[in-house]
């Protein structure tokens, strides 16, 4: 939860010139945070199928060769190297087993078990917690302090302790688009019906990005669900109670679709990909 901030935060560790690092107002800090520090960089790549490209690390590899602008590291980010196939990975291994004495790497990834071994076995891993609702509730009033305090709350409830999907939730108009969709979703699993489940996986039409949207935001609300059933208290609308599934359906559901977010990376037929999901969503959910 907060990777990139966390990435950002150690990259002021390693360039900060103040006293306490990191200082936070220093110049370099102060370039950091504006995102205008020229040593620090974030590489993303948005591609159709979602993955990160071969052009993509050679592109990367040929930048580390460049020495830093004016410090003694030159840092690279990257936000998404569960998105790295083996085929752009391999491009990379060799630079990430001997980078240059001034490259840093900081990679960033949801989940180790997203990661091949090949990348776990060559770097530091820290995990990262998500944050309390205390804890996002002042970053999302700092952050929007002009939307509507029950939008934030909605992104909050969510989001699950991880900011960047709140920001997600609040700057993206899919997710405020989708969340109809979602609840659609609960009433058609609640009713365990084949035909609602299809109606709506055939409302994307032909939109990759608000069906993968869709999806996290589906995740987070049975996640959500499973949280609320184990006690912990949620402030879930009835709108998403899922009451109509045992706990091991509810559990099977949430393995499935996370599974299923990689069906979107590959080329198959995106219409047979989504009647795909409704029929095995309503398998799964059947008494
Ligand atoms: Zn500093």
């Amino acid at each position: 939860m907060g990777k990139k901030t966390f990435a950002r935060w150690f990259a002021k560790l390693i360039l900060c010139k103040g006293e306490t690092k990191p200082c936070g107002v220093c110049s370099a800090c102060r370039k950091i945070t504006a995102g205008t520090h020229p040593d620090v960089q974030i590489w993303e790549e948005e591609t159709k199928s979602g993955m990160l490209s071969v052009g993509f690390v050679r592109d990367l590899r040929r930048d580390c060769a460049i020495l830093p602008n004016e410090s003694d590291y030159k840092i690279y980010i990257i936000p998404h190297m569960e998105r790295m196939n083996d085929s752009a990975f391999n491009a990379l291994l060799k630079t990430l087993e001997e980078p240059s004495k001034h490259v840093v790497f900081l990679l960033t990834a949801p989940n180790p078990d997203e990661l091949a071994d090949t990348v776990r076995s060559r770097v530091v891993p820290i995990q990262l917690y998500p944050l309390t609702d205390a804890q996002m509730e002042a970053f999302l009033t700092e952050r929007f302090p002009d939307l509507p305090k029950e939008q934030r709350e909605g992104a909050l409830l969510f989001a699950n302790g991880n900011p960047g999907l709140a920001v997600r939730f609040l700057s993206d108009p899919i997710f405020s688009e989708n969340q109809k969709r979602v609840e659609d979703f609960c009433k058609a699993v609640n009713a365990k019906s084949d035909y609602a489940l299809l109606k709506l996986f055939s409302s994307f039409e032909r939109d990759k990005k608000a069906v993968s949207a869709f999806l996290e935001q589906t995740l987070e609300a049975l996640r959500l669900s499973l949280r609320a059933r184990a006690g912990v208290q949620t402030k879930l609308p009835p709108s998403l109670v899922l009451d109509r599934l045992t706990q091991k359906q509810l559990l099977e559901l949430i393995s499935f679709l996370e599974e299923s977010r990689q069906l979107f990376a590959t080329n198959a037929n995106f219409q047979l990909v989504l009647c795909y999901l409704a029929a095995e969503i309503s398998r799964r959910v059947q008494a």
